[in-house]
Parts: C-alpha cells; structure tokens; sequence
C-alpha cells in the first residue's frame, strides 16, 4: 500500500515545464509534488509566442480561453529586414488558426506562469519552495531526490524540469550548456508612449538584420508593446568573460533602420540574456528519472518552441500514463516513459537544430543576405510549407511525428541587381 505522504510523481523545478508536467499528471488523478529551488514561484521577463501546437494544449487543459483573455490573439507575421524596414513576407494568423484549428498567441510570461499555477493549485499539486535538489537515484521503488538541505523525498517517477543548468541531466550526459555567442535585451513599452505611436499592436514583427535582429508585439490587451533586441557580442567572439553590455547592444544595431534603432532606449539595460543552447540528446529517461523541458532540449529561441516543447512533454506524459494504467490504477511506468521516450526526444532534436539554421538565416550578411530576401519576398503568404510540422497535433507516437520541410537552397534565389 503506498504511503499517502509519498507523492506518485516529484517534478523538480516549477518554470513553464515543471508547472505544465504538474498540471498534466495531476489531471490524470496522479499526487505531484514541485520542488521548487527559489522562495517563490514566478517567471523573469516579458512576452513568449504561443504557437497553435500550444494553445491545442492549453485547450485541452480547459486554459484556453483564460489565456486568451490574459494575451493578445494576433492578426499578422511579419518578416522585415532590419537594414531599410522593407517587409519580406508575412504569415496571415487567421489563416493559420484555420488551417490548424488554434489561435497564434501572445502573452505575458508571468502570466502563463500565473495561469498554469492556478491551475495546479486548483488540481491539489503540492508546490514547495527553497527545495534545491543536489543528487537523483533510482531505488527498488521509483526515484529519490537528496535536497541541499540534506533531506531526501523519493516517489515512483522523478521528473526533472531543473531548466538550461540542469543538475539531473549529468545523468545522461557529460555536456555544458552551448554559447551561441549572441544576447538578447527585453523590455515592455506602455502603449500611450509616443514609441507605440503608429506601431500596429496586431503583428509581431521581426526585423531580421546583419548579426542582430528586433522583435515586437503588443502584450496584454494591447497594453504594452514588447520588444526584444538580440545581437552577437564581439566580446564573447573574443573569448571575453564580460559579454552583451549595453555599448555592444547600441554598436550592434548602428547600421539598422531609423524604427530599430529607436527601440533600443526603451529596452532593460540592467540585465540581459546571453543565448545558450545544449546539444541534442537522445537519451531522457534512466529507469525512473525523467528529464523534460529545457533540462532536456533548450533551444535557440528563433522558431519560439522553448516552452512549448516544454508544454507538449508534459501533455505526452501525461497521455501516455494514462494509457498506460490497468483497471486498477497502477500505472505501468516502464510503459509509459517508454512512450514519451521514443516520440519526444527526435521532434525536439529537430527543433533545436532547426533553430539554430532559422538563426544563421536571420543573419546572414552581404550576398547571402540578398539571396534570403529574395527567397524570402518570393514566398506565397499562404505556403506553410515551413510550419506544417510544427503547428500541427503533437505527436503521441513517432509514426506520427510529420515531415520535416525541405530547406531552399539559398543560392536558388533571383537576386535582381539594383
Ligand atoms: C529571449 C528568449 C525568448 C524566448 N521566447 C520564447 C517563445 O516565444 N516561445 C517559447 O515557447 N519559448 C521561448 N523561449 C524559451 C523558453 O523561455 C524556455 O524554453 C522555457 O521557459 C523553459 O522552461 P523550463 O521550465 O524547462 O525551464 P526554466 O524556465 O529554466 O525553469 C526551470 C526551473 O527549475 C528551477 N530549478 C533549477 N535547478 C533546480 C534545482 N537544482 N532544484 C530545484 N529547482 C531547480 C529553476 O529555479 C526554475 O524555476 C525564449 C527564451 C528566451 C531566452
């Protein structure tokens, strides 16, 4: 008989995959526990781009329309170069919400991290803080965590959603965290600030450019105008430990449109992100340790897939247990990781080294950058050639997992001389 202070499942870290994990297994009638390493739970920084293969989750969780309400449902994907402004191509939102039934969303990641909180309240999730997990074992009957405290708590599955730094993944593997040798800058603009004057809150624009590339959106209703700054520090190419300082920021944008450029007062220059990756690993799951989310798969964020991939390895998960559970409610564990292991691991593979491309193309310089925005200008706003993988339901089992696009070469572009 199991004791009733054991939880079923221990999921350490309650970011977006922690908490989504939580939420998923807890529906499924699991007892979860988050171990949470900071004093409180919350979430650093400004918007996150929820694609349809989210918000189809977010449904299903019934946190859809709470979302929505919280976000901003946009009309427009645009695609500017950063140098003159000139748009390159655009995706229609409405259309794509059509073609694949959810809406393209925009929000404040405090709140889908709020939102998700709620909801895991609400599901009974036991959420502790200043719970820092130093160590993970398999034992005879599940998993144990030893917490710098020195205290142990064991269940029958650990998940550990321990983000880029994770302490579980040396489990599976001997790696550090990739530099990418770019940074980003965030900031939040009030939307009667003369900046959001003339800025249509309805799109979020990319301006790719030159080593750099800008990105906004309104957040909240239109309350806000988002923005993110990214570049490549010359410092960090340099091998400097003090990289992504704001007079990079300012240098690296010198030769972009008068719109970039004016968005660069409004970001925070008190903290930035430098812009880590890791390496694919195919390996997640060692007897009763899980890993899931950024522990497992942190990307480059151009295809904004992070937390979602994140989202979607907890609502597999959570499909798969229940599948997996006999009449009288045991879940077959083995099965069930079983499962999530062989279908999530390559989809999130393809992600993280498709972002890095998605990355190189954003930019590229010189000729090659000619012969993208010829591409680019080129495409049909109604080809979803390069989402079609993505967008689409998230695949339980590998034979369902689509088909990767085919890359267009850049030199088959028409670059027509000016
Ligand atoms: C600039 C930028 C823009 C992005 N934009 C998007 C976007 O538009 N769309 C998108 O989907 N993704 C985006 N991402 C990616 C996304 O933010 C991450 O992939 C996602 O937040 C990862 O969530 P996670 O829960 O796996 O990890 P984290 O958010 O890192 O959470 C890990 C949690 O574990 C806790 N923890 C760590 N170690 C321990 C320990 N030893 N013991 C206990 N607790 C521990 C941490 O305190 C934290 O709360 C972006 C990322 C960046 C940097």
């Amino acid at each position: 008989m199991s004791n009733p202070d054991t939880p079923d499942v221990i999921v350490v870290g309650g970011g977006i995959g922690g908490l989504g994990a939580a939420y998923s297994l807890s529906r499924k009638g699991l007892r979860v526990r988050v171990l949470e390493q900071a004093p409180a739970f919350g979430e650093v920084g400004a918007g996150i781009q929820l694609a349809p293969n989210c918000t189809r989750i977010l449904d299903t969780y019934g946190l859809l329309d709470e979302a929505t309400s919280l976000g901003v449902v946009p009309e427009a994907m645009v695609m500017r170069d950063a140098v003159d402004g000139v748009e390159l191509t655009r995706l229609d939102l409405r259309d794509l919400e059509a073609r694949y039934g959810y809406p393209y969303l925009v929000i404040h990641r405090s709140d889908l991290h709020g939102l998700l909180l709620r909801a895991c309240e609400r599901a009974g999730v036991e959420l502790v803080t200043d719970a820092r997990i130093s160590s993970y074992e398999n034992t005879d009957a599940g998993a144990r965590v030893t917490l710098a405290s020195g205290e142990t708590e064991e269940a029958a599955v650990v998940i550990a959603a321990d983000g880029l730094h994770s302490v579980a993944r040396q489990l599976f593997a001997d790696d550090e965290p990739v530099s990418s040798a770019y940074v980003a800058y965030r900031g939040t603009v009030p939307a009667e600030h003369p900046r959001v004057g003339g800025v249509d809150l309805s799109e979020v624009v990319v301006y790719v450019g030159p080593a750099c590339h800008f990105v906004h959106y309104g957040l909240r209703g239109g309350e806000l105008l988002n923005q993110v700054a990214v570049f490549e520090s010359p410092k960090a190419l340099a091998g400097e430990e003090d990289w992504g300082t704001p007079d990079e920021l300012d240098e690296a944008f010198a030769a972009t449109c008068d719109f970039v450029q004016g968005g660069l007062p409004h970001m925070w220059r008190d903290k930035w992100w430098r812009m880590f990756d890791r390496e694919p690993l195919m390996t997640w799951v060692h007897d009763r340790i899980a890993l899931l989310g950024d522990s497992a798969h942190a990307p480059l964020q151009y295809i904004a897939q992070g937390a979602i991939m994140a989202l979607e390895d907890g609502w597999v998960l959570g499909e798969h247990v229940a599948r997996r559970r006999t009449a009288d409610g045991v879940v077959d564990w083995d099965a069930a990781l079983a499962d999530y292991q062989a279908v999530r691991p390559e989809h999130c593979r393809r992600v993280v080294t498709t972002s890095r491309q998605w990355g190189e193309l954003w930019h590229l310089v010189g000729v090659a950058r000619e012969q993208r925005n010829a591409l680019l200008r080129a495409r049909d706003t109604y080809d979803y050639a390069f989402v079609d993988w993505l967008y689409g339901p998230t695949a339980l089992f590998p034979t369902d997992e689509p088909a990767m696009f085919e890359p267009i070469p850049l030199d088959a572009a028409q670059v027509v001389a000016v």
